[in-house]
């Protein structure tokens, strides 16, 4: 083979010469995903029984001693493969850096986990949260939990660990050490400085991260973020997913007369607030999803091509949703769920006003209130959302107030509307799937997992504008937890196939990425 090609490569032309050195790296990172399969299968058990410790110290954000054993641990895990870490805080909970220089490395690659995860309903799990047990499939379809020490030979890749956080988010770090391990022992040098930034109150929203890389910016240059959280594809094919959408929340209150009225009495004369609202409802977006606000699609950049043709390859969920949830016809005017989720949306999340069934009465009410969440794509900002909203309230005869409107603002305009916007919201972030990283990147994950999904944008929203309005390196989102892993509810698991398919891939991106 090596034999083969030295020959062409001395006897053709540059273009071979190319051709030949992505061929040798192809082989290079065949060879590091069999060294780091061929390690794990000796120790599949002892990775696990590493798992199962971090897992067992419960890990709710709010609690900070818990999260400061967390991190006391996680800074053992990783200091012991010759990282440098560095606890950080803002004034919540607490973060790790951690750092490995390899001398000569010309690029870095920082990547982020996070180590909190939510509260638990105890009650709810079919075994405790902070007890993680291994079962033999899915605890849905009765399996049963084994004892990870009495295993003998490899575990089968179906089985699932059940614990709080174990697909959300605490698998990355345990594969990222096993993974340096493995490339350790197979004397595989890594290609990339690397560096960590794990969280420890993302589910939390975060609320000090801003801070904490503006304090410590110069620690997080990197070439390329990879944002390691968040399920999988649903056909369970690896996937990099290259952006999420933005989002805001706020409450419209509509206003009728300043006490309920007897409807026999008043009907038809007393305007009544929940008919203003639906009618401005109904004038913000349609029944097909497309927002009727005026210029709200101005700042909203379209698809690239490359981002149209990824789309059009992921594979098609459409029948099996519709299947599964009981749907005729899905919003959207037949477009793709992917491309729909590459959009603006407006989402009506719930109404309030008076009772319905035993609770109805036979009045005309005095307020209506709705509660919207706005996604958010690229160029939109939330500044610019609130404004349009507003214009449009204003343009539908609404007076806008932001606070209670009082008796005399009621009496001196026609209509009257309250926003509650909850919080400032945040853009999204959309990385092109042709900077030369992502293309790095895409094609090395080919390499291993040849039925790649390239995803442009998921539909929910991460605040990763924190991380691309301060740092200069593109962010990809690599996903490693089964899509069914029950994330923030009870029952949280892993697939072990998930594992062992995130460390090849770990062990790919720092045994070979550099060289490419
Ligand atoms: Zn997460």
């Amino acid at each position: 083979m090596m034999l083969i090609r030295v020959a062409i490569v001395l006897a053709v032309t540059v273009v071979s010469i190319n051709v030949s050195a992505q061929d040798q790296s192809a082989d290079n990172v065949v060879t590091v995903k069999a060294a780091v399969d061929a390690y794990r299968q000796d120790r599949e058990a002892e990775i696990l029984e590493d798992f199962v410790e971090l897992l067992s110290i419960p890990n709710v954000a709010t609690n900070l001693s818990d999260m400061e054993r967390n991190a006391e641990h996680i800074v053992g895990l990783l200091e012991s493969r010759g990282l440098k870490t560095q606890r950080l805080s803002a004034g919540g909970a607490p973060y790790i850096y951690a750092a490995l220089n390899k001398p000569g490395a010309t690029e870095t690659i920082l990547i982020y986990a996070h180590f909190d995860g939510q509260p638990v309903q105890e009650e709810n799990w079919a075994y405790p949260p902070f007890s993680p047990t291994l079962l033999d499939g899915s605890v849905k379809a009765g399996a049963q939990a084994i004892d990870i020490a009495g295993v003998s030979g490899s575990f089968h890749p179906d089985w699932r660990l059940y614990a709080r956080s174990a697909g959300d988010d605490k698998m990355p770090i345990v594969a990222l050490v096993h993974t340096l391990d493995a490339l350790a022992a197979n004397g595989i040098p890594l290609t990339v400085n690397l560096k960590l930034l794990l969280d420890g109150e993302e589910e939390q929203g975060s609320p000090t991260i801003a801070r904490i890389i503006e304090e410590n910016a110069s620690l997080f240059d990197a070439d390329l973020l990879l944002f390691c959280d968040g399920p999988m594809h649903q056909s369970r094919q690896a996937q990099l997913v290259f952006g999420v959408r933005g989002s805001t929340t706020v409450d419209i209150t509509t206003y009728g007369a300043t006490r309920p009225l007897h409807s026999g009495h008043y009907g038809n004369w007393a305007p009544n607030p929940v008919i203003q609202l639906t009618h401005l409802l109904a004038s913000m977006r349609d029944e097909s999803g497309r927002i009727l606000v005026d210029g709200y699609y101005d700042d909203v950049a379209p698809l690239s091509e490359l981002e149209r043709d990824a789309i059009a390859n992921m594979p098609d969920v459409t029948e099996t949703l519709k299947n599964e949830l009981s749907i005729h016809t899905p919003e959207g005017d037949g477009k793709r769920l992917e491309e729909l989720i590459s959009l603006p949306a407006i989402n009506v999340r719930g109404i309030q006003a008076g009772g319905v069934g035993a609770d109805g009465r036979n009045i005309v009410l005095s307020t209506a209130t709705a509660s919207l969440d706005l996604r958010l794509v690229p160029d939109q900002t939330p500044k610019r959302a609130v404004e349009l909203v507003k214009a449009h309230l204003a343009a539908q005869g609404f007076h806008v107030v932001f606070e209670e409107p009082t008796a005399d603002i009621l009496r001196a305009h026609e209509k009257v509307a309250k926003l509650d916007w909850h919080d400032a919201g945040y853009p999204a972030l959309r990385t092109a799937l042709d900077q030369p990283m992502s293309l790095r990147l895409t094609e090395l994950m080919r390499l291993i997992a040849p039925d790649l999904i390239v995803t442009p944008t998921m539909g929910g929203s991460l605040p990763l504008h924190e991380f691309g309005s301060r740092l200069d390196a593109p962010i990809i989102i690599l996903p490693f937890a089964n899509h069914d892993n029950n994330q923030h509810a009870e029952n949280e698991n892993i697939r072990l196939k998930n594992i062992w398919d995130a460390m090849q891939i770990y062990g790919a991106v720092l045994g070979s990425f550099g060289n490419r």
